[in-house]
């Protein structure tokens, strides 16, 4: 479904209200517009919600449309955390920004790769989508640290995720970038492994910062 940024927006702020405060509608008011701004006409019209009195309830497809943006809000503030190493306001900025480019299929391959997430960085729950549950199933367990490998393991890089620039510019001098295949050789007492033809070999810290997919 197609909606205008201002249109999830508030699905976003309906959903969280309803379904995780367990209220029964919101005020207009507390949604800073009036019922004249175009957005409920558009909502109105997709059946999503319902406006009487001032006051603006969530309807049954309201329900699943923002259960999937607010989905989508959380794996981006996740991205943004885990992946872009972005905190604070500046993170949540940018997570609004990119959670509408999160459409269907997006979503599946970043919750793939930060391996479906249960929470948000504020400890609030994500809603689980196909992905999650179908990686429960299958026991798939998606990007694991390179800690998590056992020797003669290989997979492909996924991310890096380090605060320390020196250590991300050594990481990326020896080949250590998304997208590149590596193998452990060796797990003690340091970590060996070999990315292309050459072998490294790196302390347990910084081999936790590698997250591979298998
Ligand atoms: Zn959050
Ligand atoms: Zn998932």
């Amino acid at each position: 479904m197609k909606l205008s940024e201002k249109a999830e927006e508030i699905l976003e702020t309906l959903w969280v209200e309803v379904e995780e405060e367990g209220a029964g509608f919101v005020d207009l008011e507390k949604l800073r517009s009036s019922s004249d701004d175009p957005v409920y006409r558009e909502l109105n019209e997709l059946a999503l919600i319902e406006v009487r009195d001032g006051r603006v309830y969530l309807r049954p497809e309201g329900k699943v449309e923002g259960r999937k943006i607010v989905r989508r809000f959380r794996l981006s503030e996740r991205l943004m955390m885990d992946v872009f190493n972005i905190r604070g306001e500046q993170a949540k900025e940018k997570a609004c920004q990119f959670e509408h480019l999160l459409n269907e299929g997006v979503d599946t391959k970043v919750c793939t790769m930060l391996n479906h997430p249960e929470t948000c960085p504020h400890g609030k729950r994500i809603p689980p989508g196909e992905c999650c549950l179908e990686a429960k199933r299958s026991g798939d367990l998606g990007v694991l640290p390179l800690t998590e490998l056992k020797p003669g393991d290989e997979g492909e890089i996924a991310y890096i995720q380090t605060e320390d620039d020196k250590k991300m510019q050594k990481l990326m001098a020896m080949g250590v970038l998304p997208g590149n295949r590596i193998r452990l050789s060796q797990a003690f007492p340091s970590y060996v492994f070999k990315v292309g033809y050459s072998e490294f070999a790196i302390d347990t810290n910084m081999a936790r910062e590698i997250f591979v997919r298998k």
